[in-house]
């Protein structure tokens, strides 16, 4: 499904990604860990194709697609979603509008009719409900005023929405308390199934507690430097990060 090979990414002429290699399959859900400035988020910023960060090595496919040849929207319609770390407030702009106009959007570049707003506002209040979104919040501006863990849970229920292929969530379990931190792991957990991958970033093995993922990865200095199984994440917890980031220095 994603398969990222000896990828070398840079902002701002300072080398952050450096030499990273990364398969995922269909179906599998992978964590990756690592100390704060490693380059976690960097990685998910250079597969969506955020403004200003250059590849300068590498490739990157989705599904055997060239996802650096592709512009955001494109790699969106491809089936790429991102779930941010830190979900931007856009006021003025109707967080119900603002998921038409994305599932609409998608639509129309995978050459599908628009939904029709009837049907789309029951598929919307389906998958609100599951996730404790109330329609107040749906009628807010999009994040706006939006607690740390409804503005993750929102995030969920974007991904719900345009069945994606590929999912990377960075850090999405940082800023929620217990309860958010469920209905977010039930969220994604509901989402897993044998054509959809996930990539999970996460300081913390406790998500991982909800989410289990079937490889982890360390991430240090730009790189993957371990890859194991769901005890890897408890190992790390136990011994923190430190010999890694020495190996990879
Ligand atoms: P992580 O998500 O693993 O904590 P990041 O990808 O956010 O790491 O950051 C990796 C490195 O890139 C850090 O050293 C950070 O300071 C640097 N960095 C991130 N964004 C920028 C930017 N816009 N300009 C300059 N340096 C940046
Ligand atoms: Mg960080
Ligand atoms: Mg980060």
């Amino acid at each position: 499904m994603l398969s990222i090979k000896n990828l070398h990414a840079s902002i701002e002429d300072k080398q952050i990604l450096r030499g990273l290699d990364l398969e995922v399959k269909a179906g599998e859900v992978h964590a990756i860990m690592g100390p704060n400035g490693s380059g976690k988020s960097t990685l998910s910023y250079v597969l969506a194709g955020k403004d200003d960060y250059e590849v300068t090595e590498g490739s990157a496919t989705l599904d055997g697609q060239d996802l650096f040849a592709m512009e955001p929207d494109e790699r969106a319609a491809a089936g790429l979603f991102l779930a941010f770390q830190y979900p931007l407030e856009i006021p003025g702009v109707a967080t119900m509008t603002f998921l038409k106009t994305a599932l609409n959007a998608q639509r129309r570049a995978r050459g599908e009719a628009e939904l029709p707003t009837p049907q789309f506002m029951k598929l919307v209040r389906e998958k609100a409900d599951s996730l404790s979104i109330s329609t107040e919040m749906l009628k807010r501006g999009l994040n706006v005023g939006f607690s740390g863990g409804e503005k993750k849970r929102n995030e969920v229920l974007q991904m719900a929405l345009l069945e994606p292929k590929l999912c990377v969530l960075d850090e999405t379990d940082s800023g929620l308390d217990i309860d958010a931190l469920r209905i977010v792991s039930q969220g994604v957990n509901a989402l897993r199934a044998q054509n959809r991958s996930f990539v999970v970033i996460t300081h913390y093995q406790r998500l991982l507690d909800h989410i289990v993922p079937d490889v982890v990865h360390v991430m240090a200095k730009g790189r993957i430097v371990r890859t194991g199984g769901a005890e890897l994440a408890h190992e790390l917890e136990a011994r923190g990060y430190a010999d890694y980031l020495e190996e990879a220095a």
